[in-house]
């Protein structure tokens, strides 16, 4: 199995260490090549609903599914337990949800993140496989915003890419007869996040503005990477409301360090960044933390509605 270093995609070093173990074939895979008929039908690793043959994977929201669906492309059947257009802090999975995570093979979470999510994965069977994205080394660092913990890990994509990386691990732990496809896989969308990481800091090199004022405090990671400081109007969670004081705080700081550009999102109301706006003369763009897809989001995947932030985080931050 072991190809030639040329076919390498070109990963970051941090990451060549971990996947040079694994076999790598091509370098295009879409994660359905070569899938039919091989592997899934008949090894008798497929999942409890076993539909086609395919693992059926219960994930708590969209960064989370998206990961799975990159690597386990028709082999996984993947159900998102927030639904499109629903913010995953307060998201309430319904009765067909909780019948998805009890029928799921592979369980995949962000532990602390959503709290009706936790308690329904807290029930998982020890024939249930459990990711937990919190415990996956390398995905959290600890990135800390004045309320807490930020849990936001996709926004840096080398955080995202060390969970893709866990999820081929227990895919692969799932269906080894499949594993060959998954690791391909998770080189891919590495390969992929990697060019990416390389367009933010090629593009975020030079600005003028280094503070970003964004709707709730989810770019804690975005902005440690690329060397940015963000402030939040909301906390990590946007069901926290801010303050009069807190608006007043974040407009104090709109007008001191010259920010004219202020982030609104996808999912959430922006009545308060319309406020700090309206009294600063800041204008508005959407910075999405890509916590949900729906018609509204600047791109259509992962990968579409970060090189959107990126574009417009280079407009707001007047990058040269
Ligand atoms: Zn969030």
């Amino acid at each position: 199995m072991a190809l030639p270093s040329s076919q390498l995609p070109r990963l970051a070093s941090a990451w060549v260490a971990g996947l040079t173990t694994l076999a790598l074939v091509g370098g295009c895979s879409s994660g359905t090549s070569g899938s039919a008929g091989t592997g899934a039908s008949g090894s008798g690793s497929t999942g409890p609903d076993g539909a086609a043959g395919q693992i059926a994977v219960a994930a708590g929201f969209y960064p989370l599914a998206y990961a799975v669906q990159r690597v386990g492309g028709a082999h996984v059947s993947v159900t998102n337990l927030t639904k499109p257009g629903a913010e995953p802090h307060d998201a309430e999975p319904t009765t067909a949800d909780v019948g998805a995570v009890k029928k799921a093979r592979v369980l995949v979470t962000l532990g602390g993140f959503q709290p009706s999510v936790d308690a329904l994965v807290a029930q998982a069977t020890s024939d249930q496989r459990v990711l937990d994205a919190a415990k996956t080394t390398g995905a959290l660092g600890n990135v800390h915003s004045s309320v807490g913990v930020d849990l936001h890990f996709w926004l840096d994509p080398t955080n995202y890419a060390a969970f893709v990386d866990a999820v081929g691990t227990t895919l692969a732990a799932v269906d080894p007869a499949n594993a060959g496809t998954y690791r391909t896989n998770v080189a891919a969308f590495v390969a992929d996040l990697v060019a990416l990481d390389t367009a933010y800091a090629t593009g975020l090199k030079t600005c003028t503005s280094r503070t970003m004022v964004t709707g709730h405090q989810a770019f804690g990671y975005l902005a440690a990477r690329y060397g940015l400081t963000q402030v939040g109007i909301a906390g990590v969670n946007p069901e926290q409301e801010p303050s009069a004081k807190d608006l007043a705080a974040v407009a104090e700081t709109v007008r001191s360090a010259g920010v004219h550009t202020i982030y609104t999102e996808t999912l959430v109301e922006p009545k308060f960044a319309q406020t700090v706006a309206s009294s600063t003369g800041a204008t508005l763009a959407v910075l999405d933390p890509v916590e949900g897809i729906t018609d509204a989001s600047p791109g259509k995947d992962y990968l579409e509605v970060m090189r959107a932030n990126l574009a417009a985080l280079r407009k707001g931050q007047e990058c040269s």
